[in-house]
């Protein structure tokens, strides 16, 4: 569903990515990990077209991401992305937060879009919050809202951007395993993580980047037996 084909990036006259290529099948969870500035995040907004690459090919299901014919709205309909700040509205519900993007773009009727927010919701084990507002839930429920927003518009691909790293161990716990909940039912994901626990249960591939190129990239168990010493230093050192 996601073919990323020599993407290149610099902002001014730093590379970020350098002749970065991968595919994602359609059902699977792709985990990129990497030191701090290799790139990750950019990558991932490459895909979602919040930056424009330099050079290379992306398509995302039929939308060819780099082609100046793409048609954002439905690229940013399909594909839902996650960061590690939770940006809901403070002045609306958590399901008026949910409801805003079908009722604005896909132009749901309020009870179609209500049903809908509730569906989510119970998918991210939140049912009985969705008439609270998002200072009276704990950073983890908040992180779940802005999770359950993005489902509330049926995506083909979920962009996780490090969102666990400003909740505590315990808050963290609930949102990987929503996230996983997500994987077991077919979701097509790709995380940007520092859980490496996480990476090697669900992840189908990993992918290790190191300035700015895709240095090592295998199945899960490749963490077990890095054959980069990059790769065996990151693991090692942890962050
Ligand atoms: P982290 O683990 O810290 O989130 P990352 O792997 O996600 O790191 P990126 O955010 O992709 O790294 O950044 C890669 C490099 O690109 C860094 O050197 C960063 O300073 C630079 N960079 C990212 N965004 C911009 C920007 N908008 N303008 C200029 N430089 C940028
Ligand atoms: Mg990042």
């Amino acid at each position: 569903i996601v073919e990323v084909e020599h993407v290149f990036k610099s902002f001014g006259s730093t590379r970020v990515l350098e002749d970065v290529s991968f595919s994602v099948n359609p059902g699977s969870v792709v985990a990129i990990i990497g030191r701090s500035g290799s790139g990750k995040s950019t990558a991932l907004r490459c895909i979602d077209r919040l930056e424009i690459v330099d050079s290379g090919r992306i398509r995302v299901g039929e939308h060819e991401v780099t082609s100046p014919g793409l048609n954002l709205h439905q690229l940013r309909r399909d594909v839902g992305i996650v960061f590690q700040s939770y940006n809901l509205f403070p002045h609306l519900t958590v399901e008026e937060n949910i409801m805003l993007a079908p009722r604005l773009v896909q132009k749901t009727s309020r009870d179609a879009a209500r049903q809908n927010a509730a569906k989510v919701l119970a998918q991210v084990g939140l049912a009985e919050k969705a008439t609270c507002y998002p200072s009276q839930l704990s950073g983890g429920q908040q992180q779940r809202v802005a999770i359950a927003r993005s489902l509330a518009m049926a995506p083909q691909l979920m962009l996780f951007d490090e969102v666990t790293s400003a909740l505590d161990p315990q808050l963290t716990g609930e949102v990987l395993r929503v996230m996983e909940g997500l994987a077991q039912d077919g979701m097509t994901m790709i995380l940007v993580t520092h859980e490496m626990a996480f990476a090697r249960k669900v992840a189908d591939e990993v992918i290790f980047m190191h300035q700015g190129r895709v240095w090592e990239r295998g199945p899960a168990a490749m963490l077990d037996a890095p054959t980069t010493p990059e790769l065996r230093d990151f693991i090692g050192n942890g962050l």
